[in-house]
Parts: C-alpha cells; structure tokens; sequence
C-alpha cells in the first residue's frame, strides 16, 4: 500500500532519506524541502537561484550517496557548543559511504560511523558518515577508524570535496571545526540525538516556528501539526508537477 508521508517528519533515524548520488538530469542539486508542505524532495534553490552539483576535480558529482537523517534539525536558534556556530535549519545531512549506488528519494538503514563538522557560511553543518546495514563492507565497519581502514583516503577525500565543492559557483572554500578531523561514532550519536531533540521541540512546538518550516505531518503522536492522512493525499493532489 502506498502512503502518503514527510521525509522530514515520518521516518525515525537512523535511516537516510533522499539518496542522491546520480543526479538526473545531470548536475541538479537536490534537497528535502523544508519550508514545503509535506516536504517533497526537489531542486534547491538559494537567494533566487536554482543550484547545481558541480563536478570538483578530481571529483565527479557527490562521491558517496548523500541524504538526510529525518527526526533531526540544526535549530538555526541555537549555538552549538562544540562548533560555537548556530544551526543551519536543516535535518543533518549524511554520507553513506556503500558500494550500491541509492535512487533519489531511497529510504536506507544504516549504521553510524562518525562526522565531520562543516561551517557553512558561518553555521553548523554537521556530516554524519555511515553505511548502509546491508552493505557488503556494512559487517567490518564499527566507527570511525574503520573508514581509513578498509577505504584508505576516503575520509581525506570527503572534507576535501566539502571544502571546495562551491567554489565553481562563486563561493569561497568551506571550513571546518576540529580542523576537519573526523569525530568518532559515540561523538556522531552524540550529536545526532542532540538534533532529534532540537527537531522534538519544534514538531511538538515546543518553541516558536519563526523560519516557517512545514511541519505538518501524518505519524508524530501528539504533534499540534498532525494531519489525517486523506489531508496528506488532498495536499498532494494539488501540487503542480514539472516532468522534465
Ligand atoms: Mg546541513
């Protein structure tokens, strides 16, 4: 049976949503839309622009499949304490580093390895590394050390490739807290349920919604922003689709 549901809201973690690694038409940059009823995956869009997956040499495309945990938010109110930078008001945003390339819009779950802290113009932009449980390799990765371990240079390549990879549309290099050091699996927990409690009080509305994020959901218990699910199916029916 199909239902309707959020890829913010619906599904608990630790499960990525949203694998993106071969974008089709080439080069779109794909994200969970936030501020979008029932929150659709679609091409993002910043200050008016649509944006694009540049290819970085050596680099071609994402390098790993790239999604979002659901259940969590980088509240964009507070300050993290281990960047000392505010959240970017996203879910997090993960790096399954398996061997099977993910469709857009796959559900995957996986096991968390570690993360990277990126600082995106100025705000906390956690990475979380992981696998996909089912993945050959899945079996021999624990944590962090496991990655050089068994994919030699990956890791190097993972901070290199997000410092850089705006740069082909204008922006300067990225930075990172811990010098790019990659932090452990118990670290990665750690701020993954930091994050799902940030994204617990904001879908119990537990503190103002001042972003407009959409919140409306089919499955939270006890959420304010619940809906039926034939509300869910109605909302969907009037969104105008673009097949290209
Ligand atoms: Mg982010």
């Amino acid at each position: 049976m199909t239902r309707t549901c959020s890829g913010s809201h619906a599904i608990s973690s630790p499960y990525l949503c949203g694998s993106l690694r071969l974008p089709f038409p080439p080069s779109w940059l794909a994200m969970i839309a936030t501020k979008e009823a029932l929150n659709p995956i679609k091409q993002d869009c910043k200050k008016g622009k649509l944006r694009f997956v540049h290819n970085c040499f050596p680099y071609h495309g994402y390098i790993w499949n790239y999604g979002a945990l659901p259940q969590t938010w980088e509240d964009p109110n507070h300050k993290d304490h281990d960047t000392g930078c505010m959240g970017d008001n996203d879910p997090i945003d993960a790096c399954e580093i398996g061997t099977m390339v993910a469709s857009r819009g796959e559900v995957k779950q996986v096991k968390i390895l570690g993360t990277v802290a990126l600082i995106d113009e100025g705000e906390t932009d956690w990475k979380i590394l992981c696998i996909d449980v089912n993945d050959p390799q899945a079996e021999k990765m624990n944590d962090v050390e496991d990655i050089e371990k068994h994919m030699p240079g990956l890791l190097k390549a993972t901070v290199q490739w997000f410092k850089i990879y705006k740069i082909p549309a204008g922006s300067k290099e990225n930075e990172f807290a811990f010098n790019g050091e990659a932090k452990n699996k118990e670290f990665a927990m750690k701020i993954i349920k930091e994050t799902h409690e940030c994204w617990s009080n904001l879908i119990m509305k537990k503190l103002e919604n001042d972003k407009g994020l959409a919140c409306k959901n089919i499955s939270v218990e006890k959420s304010p922003y619940r809906i039926p699910e034939d509300e869910a199916a109605n909302i969907l029916n009037h969104v105008s689709i673009l097949l290209l």
